[in-house]
């Protein structure tokens, strides 16, 4: 029996090392939010050249493209995705001493804890607050993933990237990235067009572990000698407390993470935020006056002060129980009950404060707007 008949699914492309195109393939258990319809090609790459392949794929058929990592920033359309979406799994660490750093670099499929509890295991500074993230090495620059004080942009040194129009291979220094609060030109003036393969990160050897976090200086009240795989396990553990961890052996909720971004306000508006966050009982450790003159607030704080406490629920989806900014898939959810309940709180929040929160979660495929892209 040919390969063709056993699965009519797969189409076999050019050399067929390993690419096989699938149809139609299922993308919801690839995402962490468990939401979404499938794909119309799908295509895992375990190496560059199965890249290329798969670009060709695309541009002969005139196939929109979407690179998926480990799906933890995304809400899927119920419909699914209409073009070629590629699975980056190309692994594989390499590092070498310059001056008195080290440079990890990592391939774009490595899983982002692995790759943080290599380094805090190797005593190679500078990822440390980062551990716990959902996330692949490949999807770290693109949002620009921060947690605890550390960001990407403090670490990265060099992203390879494949250029989705003409296959060149290109490489951005740090500050060719654009780096700004979970964005980068990635996904702002770039987005779309590159497949990040590799990414090489600065670090710091037996370098003292970043503890400025209000929640890591509580537990680190000393500046004592400090381990790197202390200050990871402590990040665990506070992840753990506000459910926003995706790891074996710790409770999971189907969710993207924080569905919206922490907005920046002015300082007059602020007052007057601070006011109705009081009269409610107020909240924890929940607003950061920025050099600009503006305060960063805390999204959480504002959605739940306006009502949409932890554990509320409507239909399948609500609040996490652990986090007010986490939006989860409590039973079988859609893609567009998610939306009506994000566009709820909006609407809310907006009432309440005049802020209007701009969501972080990536949205894929045709799906009803939230507010401001009306
Ligand atoms: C429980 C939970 C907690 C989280 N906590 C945090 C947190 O503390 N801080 C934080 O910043 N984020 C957090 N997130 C969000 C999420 O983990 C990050 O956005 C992460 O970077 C997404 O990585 P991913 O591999 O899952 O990418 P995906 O969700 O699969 O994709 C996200 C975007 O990156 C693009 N992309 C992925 N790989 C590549 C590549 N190789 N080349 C080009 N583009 C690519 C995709 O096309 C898409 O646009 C959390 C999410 C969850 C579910």
């Amino acid at each position: 029996m040919s390969i063709a008949t056993a699965f009519p699914n797969v189409i076999l492309i050019g050399k067929m090392s390993a690419t096989a195109i699938k149809e139609n393939y299922p993308l919801r258990e690839l995402t962490t939010f468990k939401i979404g319809g499938p794909a119309r090609y799908f295509a895992e790459v375990n190496t560059e050249d199965e890249i290329l392949e798969a670009l060709a794929f695309a541009k002969g058929r005139g196939l929109a493209l979407f690179v998926l990592g480990s799906g933890s920033n995304l809400l899927i359309s119920d419909e699914g995705f209409p073009g070629l979406v590629i699975h980056n799994k190309i692994t594989g660490l390499d590092s070498r001493p310059e001056g008195d750093s080290v440079i990890m670099e990592a391939n774009a499929g490595n899983n982002w804890d692995d790759f943080t509890r290599f380094c805090t295991g190797n005593n190679l500074q500078g990822v440390e607050c980062l551990s716990g993230i959902p996330d692949t090495v490949g999807a770290a620059p693109v949002q620009n993933i921060g947690a605890y004080g550390q960001s990407a942009e403090g670490v990265v040194e060099q992203v390879s990237a494949i250029a989705i129009d003409t296959g060149n291979k290109t490489l951005f220094s740090n500050m060719e990235c654009g780096f700004g609060y979970r964005k980068s030109i990635f996904n702002s003036d770039a987005a779309g067009r590159y497949i990040i393969t590799r990414v090489a990160f600065r670090l710091v050897p037996s370098g003292r572990p970043h503890i400025t976090y209000h929640d890591l200086k509580q537990l680190f009240p000393s500046s004592g000698d400090i381990s790197l795989p202390l200050v990871r396990d402590a990040v665990l553990t506070i992840r753990n407390t506000k459910g926003l961890l995706v790891l074996d052996g710790y409770e999971r909720f189907n969710s993207a993470g924080s569905f919206f971004k922490n907005p920046g306000v002015s300082r007059r508006q602020f007052e007057s935020i601070e006011k109705a966050v009081q009269e409610t009982g107020g909240c924890a450790n929940w607003s950061w006056p920025r050099t600009s003159g503006d305060v960063k607030v805390s999204a959480a704080c504002l959605i739940q002060t306006a009502g949409f406490v932890r554990g509320y629920r409507r239909g399948n989806v609500g609040i996490s129980p652990r986090h007010a900014l986490a939006l989860v898939n409590y039973g079988n959810a859609t893609a567009r009950e998610v939306i009506a309940f994000a566009r709820q709180v909006q609407e809310t929040v907006r009432e309440k404060f005049g802020v209007t929160l701009k969501p972080e979660v990536q949205r894929i495929g045709t799906l009803p707007p939230l507010l401001d892209e009306d």
